[in-house]
């Protein structure tokens, strides 16, 4: 085969993929190649690449999920050419996706599940802006009906995950993050009523606060409202950010009431792709009656045949996430979802329970499954002299192992305070927890040989998500 000649750089197709000429090169990074390539080549090219990418089994700092059944990744290849906006063309997997959002209402112990309105997302900051919205809108409405401006709206929550920062600043909505108070690293019911007016158009209680890992008290919050109501006539609802906690508390804490049980409760988000064990790019919200979800917000598309009413920040959206979201319902079931879960809060209570035995540690939160979601949280404890490390350092050097577990401080005001966190998913088995610790004894016994004269700092230690 003649090879070289400039216009017919064609590689013999039996020939080796790191031998043939297409790969003797550098592959153009920042502009767009002039030839074509063997797609076996390119593939490898990109394949090769991501191998740089950290291993994500390893990563203990996201909750998002890692490991998928055999079966998820062929409905995935299934689905590829499925676009949930199309409902006239892919009827069936709207309908899958209305029987998920029912399936949720039920779980999540909707008075009237058949009357619930709700939809998926692509996780659940789109479902936040989707919560945040009709709760913005529904108050605006009662102030117009009450003669009253509607200019100054304002949302309270506790330490809440980004996407509320996002929700506040994109809908011109202000934050009342309540600031957190020495112990006290989540919101309470007291420090809600305070901030309370008649702008408030809804509290966020987070079930599965993403800096402790705790549950708020959704419940003590629900009540403490109803006594406002009783007492001001100020009516608030209650949105909850279940994107872990909604996939968890019903298997493992069935008791803990947070869900439509409680009457202020009128929406609440979760992550399909964090412990719903579908794979990235689902999300759902659940409204508990459609009442809840006012009808501007909802728009009507004709054009691809049919007329769809469409509530969603996102047009065109894959289906695969979704129609693997219900081989998990189907395939797992309450049963399945408990042991899972249920495995991950025991080797969460392992890990606390080794890592409190270290020493340097004080642990925060221990992967209790009716406090929390299945995860820990520790800080250095006061006056224990570390000879100069601090949780970023561990966190750097965990790294060279290939394991990520982010330190990061708290917001205010208790920025002061550094913690260090590991999230047990699905596929973080107790094995693989106990290989951890072994390397966290390492990092400690590297320290006292080795003392760091001048520790990481917060601003220094980049590139760990939360
Ligand atoms: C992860 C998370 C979010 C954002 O969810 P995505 O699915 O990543 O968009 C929002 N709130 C909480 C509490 C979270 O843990």
């Amino acid at each position: 085969m003649p090879l070289h000649s400039k216009d017919a750089i064609v590689d013999d197709p039996v020939s080796d993929v790191y031998a043939s000429t297409d790969l003797s090169l550098v592959m153009p990074k920042y502009r767009m190649p002039e030839q074509e390539h063997d797609p076996r080549h390119a593939y490898s090219v990109v394949h090769d690449e991501l191998m740089l990418d950290g291993n994500s089994r390893q990563n203990l700092a996201t909750f998002c999920q890692t490991w998928l059944d055999p079966e998820i990744h062929r409905l995935m290849d299934e689905c590829v050419d499925k676009n949930m906006v199309d409902k006239d063309e892919y009827p069936q997997t709207a309908e899958i996706e209305a029987r998920c959002v029912h399936m949720l209402a039920d779980l999540w112990n909707s008075p009237a599940a058949a009357n619930t309105l709700g939809c998926s997302t692509t996780g659940s900051s789109e479902a936040a802006m989707l919560g945040g919205l009709a709760m913005k809108w529904r108050w605006r409405k009662r102030m117009h009906e009450a003669g009253k401006p509607a200019d100054k709206p304002n949302m309270i929550c506790g330490p809440v995950q980004i996407c509320w920062h996002k929700f506040a600043r994109y809908f011109d909505v202000e934050l009342r993050e309540i600031p957190l108070e020495g112990d006290r690293l989540i919101m309470n019911a007291e420090e809600v009523i305070k901030r309370c007016d008649e702008n408030t158009i809804g509290v966020v209680p987070t079930l599965g606060v993403t800096f402790t890992c705790q549950y708020e008290p959704v419940k003590a919050v629900n009540d403490a409202l109803e006594q406002l109501q009783r007492e001001t006539g100020l009516d608030i609802p209650i949105h909850v950010d279940g994107a872990s906690g909604a996939f968890l508390a019903p298997f493992c804490a069935p008791e803990l009431e947070w869900d439509f049980r409680l009457p202020r409760v009128k929406s609440i988000n979760t992550s399909g792709h964090k412990f719903g064990l579908a794979p990235l790019g689902v999300g759902w919200v659940v409204w508990r009656d459609a009442e809840e979800l006012p009808e501007e917000l909802i728009f009507d598309v004709n054009y691809l045949g049919g007329n769809m009413p469409t509530f969603a920040l996102n047009f065109s959206r894959p289906g695969g996430q979704i129609v693997a979201q219900y081989y998990n319902f189907l395939r797992l079931g309450k049963e399945g979802y408990r042991k899972i879960h249920t495995a991950c809060y025991d080797t969460a209570r392992f890990l606390a329970d080794e890592i409190g035995k270290m020493g340097p540690f004080k642990v925060l939160f221990d992967g209790d499954m009716k406090a929390g979601i299945p995860a820990l949280s520790w800080t250095i404890k006061e006056g224990f002299d570390t000879h100069g490390y601090s949780l970023f350092d561990l966190a750097d050097r965990l790294r060279s192992r290939g394991w990520q577990v982010p330190a990061y401080s708290m917001p205010a005001n208790r920025q002061d305070l550094v913690i260090q966190r590991i999230l047990v998913r699905h596929g973080v088995s107790r094995d693989l927890g106990a290989l951890l610790i072994e390397d966290m004894k390492r990092c400690l016994e590297h320290f006292g040989k080795h003392p760091i004269t001048s520790p990481l700092t917060s601003e220094e230690a980049t590139g760990f998500h939360h």
